[in-house]
């Protein structure tokens, strides 16, 4: 793929022109120095914190969590001596409660086993739990100021548009890493920026001052929108049929994804929740009422018809509480939903 270097040179200037008057540098994380300079006036903790938070969750509604829980936990050392008891105050209402588990857990890595100082090496970073290449990059940029784009579905949104023509044709991100002369780290926010202000799922290509050389505008957005009109009537046609409102829940219960508990003690079986609890609020409902159990409730991650009644495959986890449930291995639910699983589970796991 061979992109002509004065389109790239017309991107930067734009964006960094944008950033200029437009960029959101009044956020917590992103102390001014940082954009416009690159000079990494942010810890690696403090982006580690607010990326963690921001994953999923609004920018807006962070805000007050971020500047709380650095109060509270100004250090990866404070954090690292906290119990989840301790944590959950400040973490609560975010959802996600294996992000805020993780980190617990990457915190304490960083103590034990870097000293308190989140190491200097994408790679490494990686290896910290809850930790992938977007947050690695996050923090290489902006606390290291390391040259790394930090790869989120704005960038790849007007990147994708820009010179591709829609957003679903990026495929290989490592690709883009060496293409832009600006630093990465000025580049990384005002893309942020960027995409979240303008070239947003409709995007406004009428306020955009990119829109001259962007392959999205001149062909009126064609590619992109084919990708998804085939998703969209694909999604129409399930919902014709159906009425989810009336579906019952199959609730996998379970630890990081690690240990799932069961509603059968002799083989892995999910919790199936009627269909008068088949909200989120009604699940935990049915959790606390029967089993005294707080529980987090992610949303639906999957529809199907189970003899021709709706239900919707549900994932949750214990926040509070005691559970005297059955335990059952990942490989036990792989087995469970491809309808191999035996009487007996496999391996017995210690609670
Ligand atoms: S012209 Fe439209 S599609 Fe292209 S970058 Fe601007 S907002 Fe996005």
């Amino acid at each position: 793929m061979r992109i002509d270097k004065k389109k790239i040179k017309f991107f930067e200037k734009t964006l960094a022109d944008f950033f200029r008057k437009a960029g959101r540098t009044k956020l917590p994380w992103r102390p001014q120095k940082t954009v416009s300079r690159g000079t990494g006036k942010i810890t690696a903790y403090e982006v580690w914190v607010s990326e963690i938070m921001l994953q999923q969750t609004q920018v807006v509604r962070v805000v007050d969590y971020y500047r709380k829980f650095l109060k509270r936990f100004s250090t990866v050392q404070a954090l690292a001596q906290a119990s989840w008891e301790e944590f959950l105050p400040y973490y609560e209402g975010l959802g996600y409660y294996t992000r805020g588990r993780n980190m617990l857990k990457a915190a304490q890595v960083v103590v034990q086993g870097y000293r308190g100082k989140f190491p200097h090496e994408k790679k490494l970073l990686e290896r910290l739990p809850g930790v992938g290449p977007y947050t690695a990059a996050a923090i290489m940029s902006f606390a290291y100021g390391d040259n790394h784009l930090a790869w989120d579905t704005n960038l790849k949104r007007v990147i994708g548009r820009f010179f591709l023509g829609g957003k679903h044709l990026v495929t290989d991100e490592a690709w883009w890493d060496d293409k832009f002369a600006t630093p990465k780290q000025s580049m990384n926010a005002a893309l942020m920026d960027f995409g979240s202000a303008l070239c947003v799922a409709r995007p406004k290509c009428e306020a955009c001052s990119l829109r001259s050389h962007c392959l999205y505008y001149q062909e009126q957005g064609k590619q992109e929108a084919s990708n998804s009109a085939t998703a969209f009537r694909a999604s129409r046609i399930i919902k014709k049929k159906v009425d989810w409102n009336r579906a019952q829940v199959l609730l996998f219960l379970h630890e990081n994804h690690q240990k799932y508990f069961s509603a059968n003690k002799r083989q892995f079986q999910p919790f199936l929740v009627t269909s008068g609890y088949n909200t989120r609020a009604g699940i935990k409902k049915y959790f606390q009422e029967r089993y005294g159990l707080t529980l987090s409730v992610r949303p639906p991650h999957q529809k199907q018809l189970r003899s021709d009644i709706p239900t919707l495959l549900v994932n949750a986890q214990i926040l509070l509480g005691e559970s005297k449930f059955a335990i059952f291995s990942k490989n036990d639910v792989r087995e469970y939903n491809e309808g191999t699983l035996k009487k007996l589970p496999s391996k017995k796991l210690k609670s």
